[in-house]
């Protein structure tokens, strides 16, 4: 014990009828009051270990000046402290390894309920109230660590009660889950019909883009077939709209790159071009 022994020491002294000749500067008031308030200083401050059922413990005040704690067992070497999860606080060393397997956070669900997301991978029923997931998670540690039996699971699901044996609570839990798949259900279809109307939209831009399109290549093969007979082959520009809108052959488009003295980049422009345009140009085989 050191740190808290100067005032103690003091008024043994007073007591003391060798010693308390000496002391003519302190009065037996001054002497107590010293030994009251180191006494109040010095107390030893008392941490739990956050596993539920352990009962060590270890003196913050002597860890954090350097002292020796008052009792051995007081002693912080080896204790964690928790500072994320659902438990916050002191871990023993014989807790550390369980409890940082099972470390488990609060995860708001969309409708307004609580679950834990536990490194394990547990994930404990939604709550309304937060404040059931502590208990919950301490009896998930306490199961893990091998202190309470494992719970029973059930063959199914939830198994199933028999009309005139259900309570008011079995009915609760009943109605507890049918309310979170109801909320997963109304997640899903909206959005189920999200993607349909973003789907839906793309479905009919492109529908239009389609037709102004074919609309414009028509336009083109009529002026070339018996409008004016146009040959779209002999400028250069003409040429290079046919290729993209309407495409040619391998060998028109051969020669037409000698004509007009297209390179390889621009010809496999043009190819990639055609390409991206042939869905919308081109007859698609029908769906069904
Ligand atoms: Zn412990
Ligand atoms: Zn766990």
């Amino acid at each position: 014990m050191s740190g808290k022994t100067e005032a103690r020491d003091l008024l043994l002294s007073l007591i003391d009828a060798t010693k308390a000749s000496d002391l003519h500067d302190t009065t037996p008031e001054q002497a107590v009051a010293n030994a009251i308030h180191e006494a109040l200083i010095y107390q030893p401050s008392l941490r739990n270990c956050i596993f539920p059922t352990c009962i060590r413990e270890f003196d913050m005040t002597a860890r954090m000046n350097g002292w020796e704690p008052v009792n051995p067992s007081w002693s912080g070497d080896g204790w964690h402290q928790a500072i994320r999860g659902i438990s916050h606080g002191s871990i023993c060393p014989d807790h550390v390894a369980v409890i940082t397997d099972h470390m488990a956070r609060p995860a708001e669900l969309p409708n307004g309920r609580w679950t834990l997301s536990c490194a394990c991978g547990w994930m404990p029923r939604p709550q309304t109230w937060g404040g059931l997931l502590k208990p919950l998670w301490e009896q998930h540690i306490l199961t893990a660590a091998g202190v309470l039996p494992a719970p029973e699971t059930p063959a199914e699901p939830f198994e199933r009660i028999p009309l005139a044996e259900h309570t008011e609570s079995t009915l609760t839990e009943l109605y507890d889950q049918l309310d979170d798949t109801e909320h997963d259900r109304q997640e899903t279809r909206e959005a189920a019909q999200a993607m349909y109307r973003g789907w839906d939209w793309h479905r009919n831009t492109l529908g239009g883009i389609s037709r102004a399109v074919v609309a414009v290549c028509n336009m083109m093969r009529t002026s070339a077939d018996f409008l004016d007979h146009r040959d779209w082959t002999a400028d250069r520009i003409d040429a290079y709209l046919w290729a993209v809108l309407i495409g040619w052959n391998d060998d028109t488009l051969a020669q037409l790159a000698e004509k007009h003295r297209w390179n390889e980049h621009r010809i496999k422009y043009i190819r990639e071009m055609r390409a991206l345009l042939a869905p919308i140009t081109d007859p698609q085989p029908k769906e069904d």
